[in-house]
């Protein structure tokens, strides 16, 4: 049962009155259920029963972790068609889309529980002692990772399930062994009390502290802001806009004890395609990447916003007939009037910038907020002497650059901002001159993606999703997959322990 109140750890509490709905994008209504903001005093309730939770939960086996996580998976199957229909009223996406997303909502939670299992993750390193060294005798050193503290996440509005309240930063923060607060988004609220109750049920069940996990309501910054400056919280996950992610990194930035701030946010994803593979398969190319634009209503952190391609009479006619299968795809709606609003002004005002020309526009679009596909050209002269020309249009959006030669296309690429992800369509022969532009595209992304389209991103051990800033805060980690632990951790060293008060990992 949706109640519309917040969890303070195992508690429902409604003790504010500013109250918010959904929206059901589909069928342009506001949903019936009723949302109440939490106040700062639920706020300073729920961290600080999440410090007091830290001091038993970090210190909980593995094993306990793992059967926390593999019951949170569980609740939220037995949520069944509840939590399908919840999610596709505030979100306008398919049941499809909703089936497979809680699919790897639960194969995440499941694969932390695997890792954690045993403490393997914590990269035990242990340095003998040398007493007798000399001129100074070397101590015995035994390092291992150890959970950070309380950790805040702000759900995505774009994954309501796989990337909110039990997605990839709430359970590899659980995984870690830090509680869990989580900002809910506004646009899934009734989703996140569901998974939440989920949680919450998990947690009760597998003797878990209380406040290991918290869901706060807002609608507005302030709430976000206030959890961000709490000197109780120790890290802050986060997904969604440039703008968001920045305001909420420079905000820890000016606490008394800073923390860290892993926001992953936009990306225009290049794709490069060489004069060989539009010689060779310009129509198929122009089939996959309709279809990657628009897939999701382009709704995709990994959508390809940015295609790169030498001057040539194929790529002209290419990109005439990308233009024309990509309006061909049936428009889709998209997950709030904001982001519908924002998709158009953003795309009017790109393609408004001069020399910019529409290739291909989805006019008919009936429903109020499905969004039509856009797909756009620019010179590459244009597009390095305006920058403008290189923000995210988050939607079903895709620009394609016209490069002078190679060499106009490797100084766009070293300009561009740090993305996401990078493509390249080549073909085979002519690998062994690619060298340069792998090196120059690494530079500039997380993940290279060969022959293939960017969206779609597996939950792995070997995956990176992250980059240079703006695609993320922080480089050096990944948002997805095992590794993605680590940003909840911090090492440890002890030196010179007696046996029996080491962790058993690091015992001779
Ligand atoms: P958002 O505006 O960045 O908001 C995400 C969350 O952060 C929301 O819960 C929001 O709270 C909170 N927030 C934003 N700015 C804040 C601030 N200054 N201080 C405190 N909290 C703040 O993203 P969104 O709502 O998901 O979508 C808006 C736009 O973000 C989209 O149109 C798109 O351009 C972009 N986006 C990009 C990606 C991507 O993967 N690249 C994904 C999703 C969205 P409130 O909503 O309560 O204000």
């Amino acid at each position: 049962m949706i109640t519309g109140k917040n969890y303070i750890g195992n508690t429902l509490s409604n003790k504010g009155t500013k109250t918010y709905k959904t929206f059901n994008p589909k069928s342009n209504e506001v949903n019936e259920h009723q949302f109440y903001e939490a106040t700062e005093e639920e706020i300073n309730q729920a961290a600080q029963l999440a410090t007091e939770a830290f001091s038993v939960f970090s210190q909980a086996s593995g094993e306990k972790r793992a059967e926390f996580l593999n019951a949170i998976a569980d609740e939220i199957l037995a949520l069944d068609t509840k939590l399908i229909e919840t999610y596709m009223s505030e979100s306008g996406l398919p049941e499809g889309r909703a089936i497979g997303e809680r699919g790897r909502t639960i194969f995440q939670l499941r694969m932390f529980a695997v890792l954690v299992k045993n403490d393997q993750w914590r990269e035990p390193k242990l340095d003998a002692s040398d007493y007798d060294r000399k001129p100074i005798p070397k101590p015995d050193l035994r390092k291992m990772l150890i959970p950070i503290g309380p950790v805040v996440v702000f759900g995505a509005s774009n994954f309501p399930l796989a990337y909110s309240t039990a997605g990839g930063d709430t359970a590899s923060a659980l995984a870690a062994g830090c509680p869990v607060i989580v900002k809910s988004h506004p646009m899934h609220a009734g989703t996140g009390e569901l998974v939440s109750s989920a949680i919450i049920k998990a947690a009760k069940k597998t003797g878990m502290p209380n406040g290991v996990f918290s869901n706060i309501n807002s609608s507005g910054i302030k709430v976000g802001e206030q959890l961000v400056m709490h000197p109780q919280v120790k890290a802050v996950g986060f997904t969604g806009s440039i703008y968001g992610g920045r305001a909420l990194y420079n905000l820890a930035a000016t606490r008394k004890e800073p923390i860290p701030v892993f926001a992953e946010m936009g990306s225009i994803n290049p794709v490069i395609i060489t004069q060989k593979s539009l010689e060779t398969r310009a129509s198929e190319i122009a089939t996959t990447y309709s279809k990657s634009i628009t897939l999701g209503a382009g709704q995709f952190c990994t959508n390809p916003g940015l295609l790169l391609a030498i001057e040539s009479d194929e790529l002209t006619s290419f990109i005439s007939d990308l233009g024309e299968k990509t309006i061909a795809q049936d428009p889709q709606c998209m997950l709030h009037p904001n982001i519908k609003n924002s998709f158009v002004n953003k795309g009017d005002t790109v393609t408004n910038e001069a020399e910019t020309k529409i290739v291909a526009e989805y006019k008919n679009t009936t429903s109020a907020n499905y969004a039509g596909a856009k797909i756009v050209t620019v010179s590459g002269d244009t597009f390095l002497s305006n920058t403008y020309l290189h923000q995210e249009v988050f939607g079903p959006f895709s620009m394609v650059v016209q490069c002078k030669n190679e060499a106009q296309l490797l100084e766009i690429i070293s300009k561009l901002e740090g993305q996401l992800t990078g493509t390249i369509l080549a073909e085979k022969e002519e690998y062994s001159q690619l060298g340069k532009l792998v090196q120059t595209l690494q530079n500039r992304v997380g993940r290279i993606i060969f022959n293939g389209a960017p969206t779609g991103v597996e939950v792995c051990d070997a995956m990176t999703h992250g980059g240079p800033y703006p695609a993320s805060t922080d480089s050096r980690f990944t948002a997805v997959g095992n590794g993605s632990i680590l940003r909840w951790v911090r090492p440890f060293s002890y030196q010179d322990f007696p046996e029996e008060l080491l962790p058993e990992i690091l015992k001779n």
